[in-house]
């Protein structure tokens, strides 16, 4: 168990400066405050951080906004990001009166998750590997969604966009849907992918893989190796922060919006989950695709859950501009083997019984993954607790489907606002063993509601003015 004196050690020994204490608030976004290393001692460390809980999105009101942030000192890590050398931590969300991990915390629920885990006495590991995409961009402004209408960009003129900022145009252009995966000069982001990998690596992830993504303008995966779900979601916070802060570094600019190019692939974050015992995997057996009998039902709850699941998973209204067929995301929840139009697809790279794992293909880069990692791990046990039957396979494309078909299965969210009326519906499995509160997934919920879907639905969009101007 780390402690606040090895935080003091590392700081000294990497002669840092300042103490820089993050947390993520509600919506995934990390929050930060740094702090003179001279003032820091182990009291300080343990005790925490006073900070102004009103002015984060949707936690406290103006009249009890004292919050404390509590350093977790096992997260520790030079910051490469500051010119002086800066120590950083992450820090859990404490009520200074109470002490106690305070509700809307996604951090404090994804550890409340893995306590809730080892209560149901199913499983002591969940470990996620996720595959976050993203797009990395010369001028976000090309891309906007005003200049995509006004211009009627679509992907085919889009991908010159790489192209532009180099001042003239060499010929080496990646088509639509074509960047999956031919080398340079065609992948023109290798260099920078590698740098973002190497910064992910000096930070202690273990990266797998980095390539091209099947959209045309310079859209991304790098891989990090599956990991215990609290240290992952802690991963992909410093992911986000090191592909945000090395594009710009190099006069790029990466964002992980689902769909921010439209007629191309949008970006996605594929989860891979599974539930061990030690050394033990509980997801091999001899049923369907070689799952346990324990799979096929944690897959039920995935499948019972999933339009709920969603909400936390593709959480804004642009996450529903990539839920569309024809460009690898899925549109149902089914369940398939090698199937990647469907929304949970048991990978058959490997025929290691460890290797045996769920991949919940909805996801996208929004989603705060202390939030989504540990609502799924929670459908799952759901659908354990109570033997959920996941139904036939469709081991077919769902993109080819009619539309008569498609009514039969179990379809998805077409928007935000459908997606958080399945959670308002459905989230009694998510507050068993108080890992998520009702006053967390209400605050969600209304914030998603006033501040993204109303804004944008009393907005005229710009293609209108394509479509009515001269009508
Ligand atoms: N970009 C696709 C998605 O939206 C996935 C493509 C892939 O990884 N095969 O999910
Ligand atoms: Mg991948
Ligand atoms: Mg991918
Ligand atoms: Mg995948």
């Amino acid at each position: 168990m780390a402690s606040a004196s090895d935080v003091l050690s590392f700081a000294k020994k990497h002669n840092a400066e300042f103490l820089d204490v993050k947390f993520c608030d509600l919506f995934g976004q990390w929050q930060h405050c740094s702090y003179p290393m001279d003032i820091i001692g182990e009291d300080e460390i343990n005790e925490g951080f006073g900070f102004d809980g009103s002015s984060i999105r949707a936690w406290q009101p103006i009249n009890n906004s004292d919050m404390l942030m509590v350093p977790d000192p096992s997260t520790v890590k030079m910051d490469p990001f500051f010119k002086r050398p800066t120590v950083t931590v992450i820090a859990d969300i404490v009520d200074p009166v109470t002490k106690d991990l305070y509700s809307k915390d996604p951090r404090g629920v994804a550890k409340k998750g893995l306590a809730y885990l080892s209560q149901t006495g199913i499983a002591d590991t969940c470990y996620i590997g996720p595959e976050p995409e993203f797009f990395v961009f010369d001028d976000v402004r090309f891309q906007s969604a005003q200049h995509q209408s006004f211009y009627q960009i679509d992907s085919s003129e889009a991908h010159w966009n790489s192209g532009r900022a180099e001042g003239t145009n060499l010929g080496h252009k990646v088509g639509p849907k074509a960047g999956y995966f031919p080398v340079a000069p065609i992948d023109s982001m290798g260099d920078l992918r590698a740098e973002m990998a190497k910064a992910m690596q000096a930070v202690g992830i273990v990266v797998e893989a980095h390539h091209h993504e099947v959209a045309t303008a310079g859209q991304c995966e790098i891989d990090m190796k599956f990991a215990p779900l609290l240290t992952m979601a802690d991963q992909f916070m410093w992911f986000k922060y090191i592909i945000r802060n090395v594009a710009k570094q190099h006069g790029k600019t990466a964002t992980f919006m689902p769909k921010p190019v439209y007629g191309d692939n949008g970006s996605g974050m594929h989860t891979h989950i599974s539930l061990w015992n030690g050394s033990e995997t509980l997801m091999a057996g001899d049923g369907y695709a070689g799952l346990s009998e324990l799979a096929l039902h944690s897959i039920g709850g995935i499948l019972k859950h999933g339009r709920a699941l969603i909400a936390l998973s593709n959480p804004t209204v642009n996450s529903f501009h990539r839920m569309v067929p024809g460009y690898e995301a899925p549109v149902t929840l089914a369940l398939s083997q090698r199937n990647r139009s469907a929304a949970l697809r048991i990978p058959m790279y490997s025929p290691s019984p460890k290797a045996k794992r769920v991949e919940f293909r909805c996801p996208d880069p929004l989603a705060n993954g202390y939030l989504s990692f540990t609502a799924l791990m929670m459908a799952m046990l759901d659908g354990i607790q109570n033997k959920i039957d996941p139904g036939e396979p469709l081991d077919r494309d769902i993109y080819d489907m009619t539309d008569e078909e498609l009514a039969t299965t179990r379809v998805a969210p077409k928007s935000l606002g459908e997606a958080l009326e399945a959670l308002e519906a459905d989230h009694e499995f998510l507050l068993k063993g108080d890992v998520f509160t009702q006053d967390l997934i209400d605050s969600f919920i209304k914030y998603k509601r006033k501040h993204e879907i109303d804004p944008i639905r009393l907005r005229p969009h710009p293609y209108e003015f394509d479509l009515y101007y001269q009508a």
